[in-house]
């Protein structure tokens, strides 16, 4: 099978790394030369778990390769995946399609005859009607399908989440399609993961309902979190006692600061409007996009209040930055409505993140920027985790505490034990406990 990837992102690049593993031929193409160029190099644009050694290897193999001429390898291409970002529309919160569109008009004429274009970026109901249409415009002749194929990869995680996946969604309105895209996953059967074939409409809007489901389940337990700290009862022992219920389960009800990332955030927005546009309003994911929009903005006060609400001349040390682990992806991370109030509240900012200080520094203006921890917590009057890096699970607490200005960590991602923290002498304020 012969496949172009249109986009090479998170999501183009670990998909074409992968169906190459699987044995097919990938090119994948990209607009950005700096990306291009560093793959054609052997460097991998992105932090991801892994990439490198699969993208070189299968480049070894001869079955993967990148370029930034979309017409040197269309006409040959049996498949050809959008997998360009839809980021939200300024102003409406409306998911941007005009990449969607852009790369709909620029294959449209290097089409070959039975190719199928299959939409991987996450795109509001009829999107692959519109994109058919463009095509079609352009190509009255051609035969050709338009397929729906969501992705529900994990960053930090998106090897084993493609090869290995809960599932596979497959949204097709014809059986050629359904064929190309069986054939292309056929080497995943073997992992046993179901194949889910359904209209190329319920394709898309599977892939929002999954992710506002979710950002639901986040944005509850968060809120349960907040009547723990009221009630005094620990909201590890809740999330337990509810998680173990089969029906519920236990993943995604672990409380934080908040979720970010270049998902959640973004796609309940764009179901919000799908919502409004199709006049089915959905008050549940209303509820969740308020719900965590309040508590960033509250996280802020939250380390204030721990301060005992002196901010003048105090410095706070981020630990962590992008909007979860084993990530470099700072898009809608906590910590950057986080960092914003206490620098609005005369508070010097010093931060560390594994891997997402580069990311960072386009996003946060004027935090401190530090070569580790312990250089982040030198001099600080608190210490926040904000993101799950195993890098903050095993602090060394009586080095933190020697460094530290004063001993106070705030561990927005419930990573220590009360009793450990408090024994080091530190004062320990988390979430939910
Ligand atoms: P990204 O921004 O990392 O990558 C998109 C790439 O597409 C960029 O490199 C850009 O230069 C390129 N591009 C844009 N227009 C192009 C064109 N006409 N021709 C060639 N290249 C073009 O985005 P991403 O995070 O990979 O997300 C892509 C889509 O997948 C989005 O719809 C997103 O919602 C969805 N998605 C993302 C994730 C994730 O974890 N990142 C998971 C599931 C689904």
């Amino acid at each position: 099978m012969h496949i172009v990837m249109i986009g090479t992102g998170y999501v183009g690049l670990v998909s074409g790394a992968c169906f190459a593993d699987f044995g097919h031929h990938v090119t994948c193409v990209d607009k950005d030369r700096a990306k291009i160029d560093a793959l054609l190099e052997g460097r991998i644009p992105i932090f991801e778990p892994g990439l490198d050694d699969l993208v070189a290897s299968n480049v070894a193999a001869g079955r993967l390769k990148f370029t930034l001429d979309l017409a040197s390898v269309l006409p040959q291409a049996d498949a050809v995946f959008i997998a360009v970002g839809t980021p939200s529309r300024r102003g409406d919160g409306h998911a941007d399609l005009s990449y969607v569109y852009a790369a709909a008009e620029e294959m449209a004429p290097l089409l070959r005859d039975g190719a199928v274009v299959v939409d991987k970026s996450t795109v509001p109901v009829g999107t692959g009607d519109e994109v058919e249409a463009i095509i079609r415009k352009a190509r009255p002749d051609l035969s050709f399908s338009v397929a729906s194929n969501p992705e529900f990869l994990r960053e930090g995680a998106a090897i084993d989440d493609f090869k290995r996946p809960d599932r596979v969604v497959i949204g097709v309105n014809d059986e050629h399609a359904e064929r190309v895209l069986q054939a292309i996953y056929r080497p995943l059967t073997r992992n046993e993961a179901p194949i889910l074939v359904m209209s190329r409409r319920a394709a898309e809007l599977t892939k929002y309902a999954a992710n506002a489901f979710l950002a639901t389940k986040i944005s509850f337990i968060n809120e349960i979190a907040d009547l723990c700290e009221k009630v005094g009862a620990d909201v590890r022992d809740v999330a337990r006692g509810i998680g173990s219920d089969s029906r519920i389960g236990a993943r995604f009800l672990q409380p934080g600061p908040g979720y970010g990332g270049s998902c959640f955030p973004k796609d309940t927005l764009a179901l919000l409007k799908t919502g409004q546009d199709y006049d089915a309003p959905l008050q549940i994911v209303d509820a969740v996009v308020k719900v965590n929009a309040q508590r960033k903005q509250a996280m802020g006060g939250k380390v204030i209040a721990a301060l005992g609400g002196q901010t003048q001349g105090r410095t706070v040390a981020l630990l962590g930055l992008t909007f979860k682990a084993d990530t470099d992806d700072m898009r809608d991370s906590p910590a950057i409505d986080i960092a914003r109030s206490l620098q609005a509240a005369g508070i010097t900012v010093r931060a560390y993140d594994p891997e997402g200080m580069e990311t960072s520094k386009a996003v946060i203006d004027g935090l401190v920027y530090c070569s580790d921890s312990y250089d982040a917590l030198t001099g600080a009057d608190a210490a926040v985790i904000v993101t799950e890096w195993d890098a903050f699970r095993a602090l060394d607490l009586a080095r933190a505490k020697r460094v530290m200005a004063n001993p106070l960590l705030v561990d927005l991602r419930n990573l220590y034990s009360r009793k450990d923290v408090e024994r080091h002498g530190f004062t320990y304020v988390a979430v939910g406990r």
